[in-house]
């Protein structure tokens, strides 16, 4: 399986966020699974693609023509996909990618969970996304999806991402993982949609 990993690109995040990203890494080699990731050497970034490298395992790492030139790149990684831009870049790890787990991470990382998401309720793809909800991380951000459905503004349907302790569960949950259409985006227009 290809999978996908978003996560941080910062050095300063506490020490059980390096545990998990390696964690992730060496379980990704193990099971014969190829990392697809942002490229960078640096933060949970880093400390993910070098846990899959030591562990035998494959990095494919898809960055933009910018960043490529600046010295933050994973230089072992097996193959480097060079993109135009950022946006490029998320639709190339979109392709690449036969599952998307998403671990702590800041503004870039959350800007490619809420694509991937927005993508998922409009059926453009029905692939699994899993919130690595490492010592209650993503609990706020849960939290605001909550006040989304309460208030109407997205469709509770609980399919649409799952949320995982660690990172063992979350590669059960991939393994048993059917693909399922999720209901129509649009709310208020379920007789006009059928
Ligand atoms: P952030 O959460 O703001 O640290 O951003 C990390 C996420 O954005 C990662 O999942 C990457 O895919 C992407 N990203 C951030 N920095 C880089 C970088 N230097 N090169 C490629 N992608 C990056």
């Amino acid at each position: 399986m290809n999978i996908c990993v978003y996560c941080s690109s910062s050095d300063g995040v506490a020490p059980v966020f390096f545990t998990a990203a390696d964690t992730l890494g060496r379980l990704i080699a193990q099971r014969g699974d190829t990392l697809i990731y942002g490229g960078a050497g640096i933060g949970l970034m880093g400390a993910l693609a070098r846990a899959v490298k030591s562990g035998g395992g494959r990095v494919i790492g898809v960055m933009p023509q910018r960043l490529a030139a600046e010295p933050i790149t994973f230089a072992e990684a097996d193959e480097f996909v060079v993109t135009r831009d950022m946006r490029e870049r998320k639709a190339r790890m979109e392709e690449l990618a036969d599952a998307f787990l998403v671990l702590p991470g800041g503004f870039g990382t959350l800007e490619e969970l809420t694509e991937i998401l927005t993508l998922r309720q409009l059926r453009e793809h029905t692939k699994p996304v899993v919130l690595l909800n490492i010592q209650g991380f993503y609990e706020p951000l849960i939290a605001l999806f909550e006040h989304y459905y309460r208030g109407g503004f997205a469709k509770p349907w609980r399919d649409l991402y799952a949320v995982s302790e660690d990172v063992e569960s979350a590669l059960t949950y991939l393994d048993a993982y059917e693909p399922v259409l999720p209901p129509r985006k649009w709310i208020g227009l379920e007789e006009v949609l059928g």
